[in-house]
């Protein structure tokens, strides 16, 4: 361990950290390696064309200059696209940065926060790197909330997941509800893959209860490089959201593309949903004919539960695919997250498996 100063007293650097924090580890992506990246559930047919064009206009001045401190331009772009009014987004460097704010908002240090299992595995993290205790709770056997489970905990946060990652199973709608109504604290629905399946639970956001809706430019919209997320929620909700999210968050390149890829490209958007949706029945319906099993999916991914995820993995990596494998799953066990792309790279993943 490093030793700051030898005459300052300091034991070492990991000694000077919080002591609930000093476990958690750096974030380590499965992608990057391969020919074929079916990894992170982006949008594999790229980025959209009036996104491309906005990025390729930068002024130099755009850059050179701070962008407006709470991006009040893309919001509205943003709200118009939800059917939401302005004040109820609040945007982020993903919506990584909008859970992670709400959280730091929303719960004193020691609070709980209850969180599905599976689900979003940055969400532990989130939590521990604020102070909270993540409480986990297993999904029911059909793999929707559980609802009782979650509100016993009392937890000051309840965060949910639909449709849920890794699962790709969306929540159902009377769970959410229930949650919703029962909870003590603010309850966060996590929608980052909401444009390909399950309910958009925007009415709970209008509801006037302590609701936060997260979703992203990242999957749908093909742009996960520019790092552009947002949340939706009362307005009130919102301006606490915005403070401990600070100013600056959302670059002038990421909200220029993403102004122009929400007023142009709906379009493109909604035909590449489609060819995932096509795609998705597509690859099960394969993996099925080969005896595989795999989940009922509303998302951009499918999860394959396998015998022994590390021998998947070096199998398909052997045939030039990555895909995200998840060890001894809650209720599942062994898994691959197999992200749905053009139908070639679905046909490789196939052969790779076979
Ligand atoms: N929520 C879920 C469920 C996710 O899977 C992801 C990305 N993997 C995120 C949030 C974060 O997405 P981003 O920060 O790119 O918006």
């Amino acid at each position: 361990m490093l030793t700051a100063n030898e005459n300052s007293g300091v034991e070492s650097i990991t000694a000077l950290t919080r002591e609930g924090y000093r476990g958690i580890t750096l974030y380590s992506a499965a992608g990057g390696r391969c020919a074929v990246d079916l990894s992170d559930n982006t949008n594999l047919w790229g980025a959209p064309p009036a996104a491309r064009r906005a990025l390729a206009a930068v002024v130099p001045a755009e850059v050179s200059r701070y962008p407006v401190a709470y991006e009040p331009a893309l919001a509205n772009a943003l709200a118009d696209y939800a059917g939401v009014s302005p004040d109820m987004i609040a945007c982020g460097c993903g919506s990584d940065d909008v859970l992670d704010s709400a959280i730091r908002a929303f719960a004193e240090p020691g609070a709980m926060l209850c969180v599905p299992d599976p689900s979003f595995s940055m969400i532990p993290v989130f939590a521990r790197t604020n102070g909270l205790r993540p409480v986990a709770v297993p999904l029911t056997r059909w793999l929707d909330a559980d609802v009782d489970a979650m509100i016993e905990t009392r937890a000051r946060i309840i965060y949910l997941c639909s449709p849920n990652n890794p699962t790709g199973v969306a929540l159902s709608r009377k769970a959410v509800e229930q949650i919703v109504d029962r909870a003590p604290g603010l309850v966060i629905i996590d929608q980052a893959y909401v444009e390909f399946g399950g309910d958009n639970f925007t009415d709970l956001a209008l509801s006037g209860r302590p609701v936060l809706l997260t979703r992203t430019m990242s999957k749908a919209f093909g742009l996960a490089g520019l790092r552009v997320g947002y949340g939706i929620g009362s307005p009130e909700l919102i301006a606490e959201v915005l403070k401990a999210r600070g100013p600056y968050k959302v670059n002038a390149l990421a909200e220029r593309a993403s102004i122009a890829a929400l007023s142009s490209d709906r379009g493109w958007v909604t035909e590449h949903v489609d060819k995932v949706i096509a795609n998705r029945s597509r690859f099960r319906a394969e993996l099925a004919k080969r005896g595989i099993g795999s989940l009922e999916s509303s998302a951009n991914f499918v999860l394959v539960p396998v015998n022994d995820c590390a021998l998947t993995s070096r199998k398909l990596e052997r045939g030039g695919i990555c895909a995200r494998s998840f060890r001894d799953l809650a209720g599942i066990g062994d898994a691959m997250r197999i992200a749905i792309g053009p139908w070639n790279m679905m046909q490789a993943c196939l052969e790779a498996l076979a």
